[in-house]
């Protein structure tokens, strides 16, 4: 259901920021100001209209999604609608998986294998969900009646296993549509804050025209974060108006590593303000990021002019942010083997887990439970002693 956008009578007509529409109930959207798809949750009204988010917005947000999808999959980002998507990925030795939104990995695709053997026919199914499983074997019947179709089910093993071979794994972000989702998400927090949508001027020439210069830098010369979380994950969206300097400034973050300075005007003329928004995507709790813009303008101006992004001091970013996501991912991956083992051992002993386990059914409970816990551990030690 669509709330009624109530205008008050006093307050001016808005008009949307990417167009010249007056934003009436009609053309009324509710935008995110960080993108759910990544984890955001607080919206602005009174910003762009509904014709626009369809139009650009949602196509921008979707690069921007699918350039994070990595860190989303691997930290539990959540949405308020639905999961994020599979994400096909490589191991360093070239092995294609699929990464799922639990954090779970699972083969690329199904594979499927017949072998004659002593004028037998054997065939080797492995698949990635039992829903699967049941289709392939499906077609197994059609082919061969004399096979009988629970027979081969209740044949079917579940296996966990991990990997050997780390994942290959690259960040990109930016780009024509990655960026303007970006430098939307900082206007956005300034409309949210009452800055009049036509006064963002060089976020407005970047949105609307593909051919102007982007208005952001890649921000890593100097920290502008000044309580940087040690082991959380977080976005965060800033703006800070500098009317000794006529700029109207925007930073932001996403998942601790990628970092852009917008320049949204460089003809401001309001107060000196500063607003920001920030939240821990893996729990959709805001969180308490402190940017500070206090930097020497002549930084903050090479920065913008694409001269904020030092080799070394990108390492530096992502050598601070790969513990914590893998941390993340571990910390995920161990809640989900544990929780999905004890489902099992109870099926199994067809105890429903709210009652209590009978005394003799102890020692079968923990045999299930440690046999399905077992690659969890026996990977994780092998990673300790390499
Ligand atoms: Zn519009």
């Amino acid at each position: 259901m669509l709330k009624r956008y109530d205008m008050k009578k006093s307050e001016p007509e808005k008009i949307c920021a990417l167009c010249p529409a007056i934003l009436t109930a009609e053309n009324f959207t509710r935008e995110h100001i960080i993108p759910n798809s990544i984890g955001g949750r607080k919206k602005t009204t009174g910003f762009i209209c509904n014709t626009c988010n369809n139009d650009c917005g949602k196509k921008w947000e979707s690069v921007l999604a699918e350039q994070f999808l990595w860190f989303s999959l691997a930290t539990g980002v959540k949405r308020e609608n639905g999961n994020s998507p599979n994400l096909s990925v490589k191991t360093v030795e070239g092995e294609n998986l699929l990464l799922r939104h639990d954090g779970s990995m699972t083969a690329a695709k199904p594979t499927y294998s017949e072998q004659e053997e002593n004028g037998k026919i054997k065939i080797k199914i492995q698949s990635r969900t039992k829903e699967e499983a049941r289709k392939i074997v499906k077609g197994v019947v059609k082919k061969y009646p004399t096979v009988d179709f629970n027979e081969s089910m209740d044949n079917f093993i579940v296996e966990q296993s991990y990997l050997e071979s780390p994942l290959a794994m690259e960040l990109q972000f930016g780009g024509p549509d990655g960026g303007r989702s970006m430098v939307k998400t900082a206007f956005a927090l300034a409309s949210e804050y009452g800055i009049s949508n036509r006064k963002c001027e060089k976020a407005i020439d970047y949105l609307k025209d593909s051919e102007v210069t982007p208005p952001f830098g890649f921000c890593y010369t100097v920290d502008l974060v000044k309580n940087r979380p040690v082991d959380e994950i977080f976005h965060c969206v800033a703006i800070r108006g500098l009317p000794k300097f006529r700029k109207l400034l925007g930073y932001v973050e996403y998942f601790n590593m990628a970092r852009i300075l917008v320049e949204l005007s460089d003809e401001y003329d309001g107060d000196d303000i500063y607003h920001s928004y920030s939240i821990d995507p893996t729990t959709g709790i805001e969180a308490d990021i402190e940017v500070d813009f206090n930097v020497d303008i002549e930084i903050l101006k090479a920065i913008l002019d694409g001269d904020g992004m030092p080799l070394d001091k990108y390492n530096e970013a992502a050598n601070y942010i790969l513990p914590i996501v893998l941390k993340k991912n571990f910390d995920r991956e161990r809640n989900r083997v544990v929780v999905d083992a004890a489902k099992l051992a109870f099926e199994t002993l067809g105890v429903e887990p709210d009652q209590n386990l009978p005394q003799e059914k102890n020692q079968e409970f923990i045999n299930i439970l440690m046999e399905q816990i077992k690659p969890f551990i026996i990977a994780n030690l092998k990673n300790k002693f390499h």
